[in-house]
């Protein structure tokens, strides 16, 4: 039965649906494509404000704002449940983050956006103080993906009103509703009119892009690309943070039961819709059978339903479940087996049965494509080395995992695999440590999001002040000096500036 959205209409109003159900989560108004450049304007006045204000009062509204979300956390996840069908388990992981990352933010703005002197490169220069400001790029467009619809839509955004920009948002037109209450809950913490939230899809999205000043894209690779494109023409930074198709590999001297929870926990979690899900496992043959047989037996004991008491949940939509059914399908008839699931569940809703897949190889779209899924494909490998060729055999790189017991030998697996971030006997973490940057190698993305006080400032730009300690020796180099002066000068400059080379060549 089918319970997911038909083709919105993307003018006046639309009814969104929960996936899981088919019951109506609410309502959305599009915004019309022709007023986001009114609304950008509006942005780009109030931020002057927001800027001058300074980064201490700055964190007084984000945390506020924080404040707000924990207060408000039951209400924000009974709506992130009825448009997305999430298990509460799984709605409940969202919040949290957020609120973390915020209190991070508020830690190290001040700091961030704290100028930088830097001492002058050449003696004469020494008169001179050199400052780097960091001055906010006015409105940052954030375009969202639905999967993680508060965290992905303000995960960045927070980084960017703490630089002192205004935020111009558009969430996924699958997801519309969350960020409508997130922007009424920026209001309610006092925050001012540098955040607004547009509703649409490609048309709005473009033209977001065409009335920001920087583009902050999660997505496919895709969609990224065209924004890219998009962003070159008006000469507009960018940072995208694509797809992946993250591999596990696991030693023969792993820690099974904890491998095993870690792959059906990273590939089932939130319906294997995460960009850094577990989406093929490589293991070694010593020990794949136990592997596979501990991750079967937890797989059967995952309860599948939207809200309460549930592992996960339903997936967005129609259209996302038929992607996984054909990986699925595709897999088994070219000679792999499903040892879990492998359908659509009955009933009603978009669920697909968690699938444990053995028995594939790269000649498969389970193996090669993003699934985005609630699936699991196991490839038995001979050893490490084949391990990690089969691992960067991918247009992606967004993250991975390794499984040893001695964690110097996963270490060193790590700096052999070609991607953003490694967890060694873990998944996902690298997400929860935002000291560190999380950005995607070759089609995964391009920039990265967090990596302490580079997560704030990537939203500026640097402006160099440099003003006089004293005025003693300037413009020594005008032209009213004697031109047997300005001679001398230039000769002096030679010698000294070749001091060094002349030292360094000996
Ligand atoms: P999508 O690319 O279909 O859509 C993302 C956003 O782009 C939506 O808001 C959509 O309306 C907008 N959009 C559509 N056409 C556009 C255009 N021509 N120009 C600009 N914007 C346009 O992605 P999705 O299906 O919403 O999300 C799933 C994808 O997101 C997966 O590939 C997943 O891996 C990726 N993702 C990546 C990360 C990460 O951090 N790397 C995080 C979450 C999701």
């Amino acid at each position: 039965m089918t319970t997911t959205n038909p083709a919105p209409t993307f003018s006046g109003t639309d009814t969104v649906l929960n996936p899981a159900s088919g019951e109506v989560a609410g309502e959305v108004h599009w915004t019309d494509a022709s007023d986001v450049q009114g609304i950008a304007t509006g942005l780009r006045a109030a931020q002057r404000e927001w800027e001058r204000r300074g980064a201490k009062s700055r964190a007084k509204v984000l945390s506020r704002f924080a404040i707000w979300l924990g207060d408000n956390r039951d209400e924000i996840e009974k709506l992130l449940i009825a448009e997305t069908g999430k298990s509460s388990t799984d709605a409940a992981q969202e919040v949290p983050l957020l609120i973390m990352i915020l209190s991070y933010v508020i830690k190290v703005m001040d700091e961030a956006m704290a100028p930088e002197t830097r001492p002058a490169s050449l003696p004469m220069m020494r008169i001179k103080k050199v400052a780097i400001h960091f001055r906010p790029r006015p409105v940052v467009g954030v375009i969202a993906p639905w999967n993680y619809p508060v965290a992905n839509a303000l995960m960045d955004a927070i980084g960017a009103l703490a630089a002192g920009c205004a935020v111009l948002l558009k969430p996924s037109e699958q997801t519309p509703l969350t960020a409508e209450l997130l922007s009424q809950g920026w209001k309610a913490a006092g925050g001012p009119d540098v955040f607004a939230v547009v509703q649409g899809a490609r048309e709005v999205a473009e033209a977001v892009i065409d009335n920001s000043d920087y583009v902050q894209f999660t997505g496919s690779t895709g969609t990224g690309r065209k924004v890219a494109e998009r962003a070159a023409s008006r000469l507009l930074p960018y940072s995208l943070e694509l797809g992946g198709k993250d591999p596990m590999i696991v030693c023969e001297d792993a820690d099974i039961d904890l491998a095993a929870h870690a792959a059906v926990w990273g590939a089932m979690f939130n319906a294997g819709q995460t960009c850094v899900s577990v989406e093929r496992v490589y293991v070694l043959d010593a020990v794949y059978d136990k592997f596979v047989a501990a991750v079967v037996r937890d797989v059967e004991a995952l309860e599948m339903g939207s809200g309460e008491g549930k592992h996960f949940g339903s997936l967005i939509s129609d259209a996302q479940l038929a992607i996984a059914e054909r990986h699925v399908n595709e897999a088994v008839a070219a000679g792999a087996r499903a040892l879990t699931g492998g359908k659509r569940a009955a009933g009603p809703g978009a669920f697909f049965e968690p699938t444990v897949l053995v028995d594939v190889d790269h000649s498969m779209a389970c193996m090669t494509e993003e699934t985005f899924g609630p699936t699991l494909p196991i490839m038995k490998v001979s050893s490490v080395d084949e391990a990690i060729r089969l691992a960067n055999d991918s247009v992606y790189g967004l993250s991975a995992s390794v499984f040893s017991r001695d964690v110097a030998r996963a270490k060193d697996i790590a700096l052999q695999l070609d991607c953003g971030a490694v967890n060694v006997n873990d998944v996902i973490s690298n997400l929860m440590c935002t000291t560190a940057p999380m950005g995607g190698w070759k089609t995964s993305g391009i920039g990265a999001r967090f990596g302490g006080v580079d997560g704030i400032r990537k939203f500026c730009r640097q402006e160099t002040v440099v003003a006089p300690r004293t005025n003693v020796g300037a413009g020594g180099n005008y032209y009213h000096n004697s031109l047997k002066a300005l001679a001398r000068m230039n000769g002096l400059m030679t010698r000294m500036a070749l001091a060094r080379p002349r030292r360094t060549a000996k």
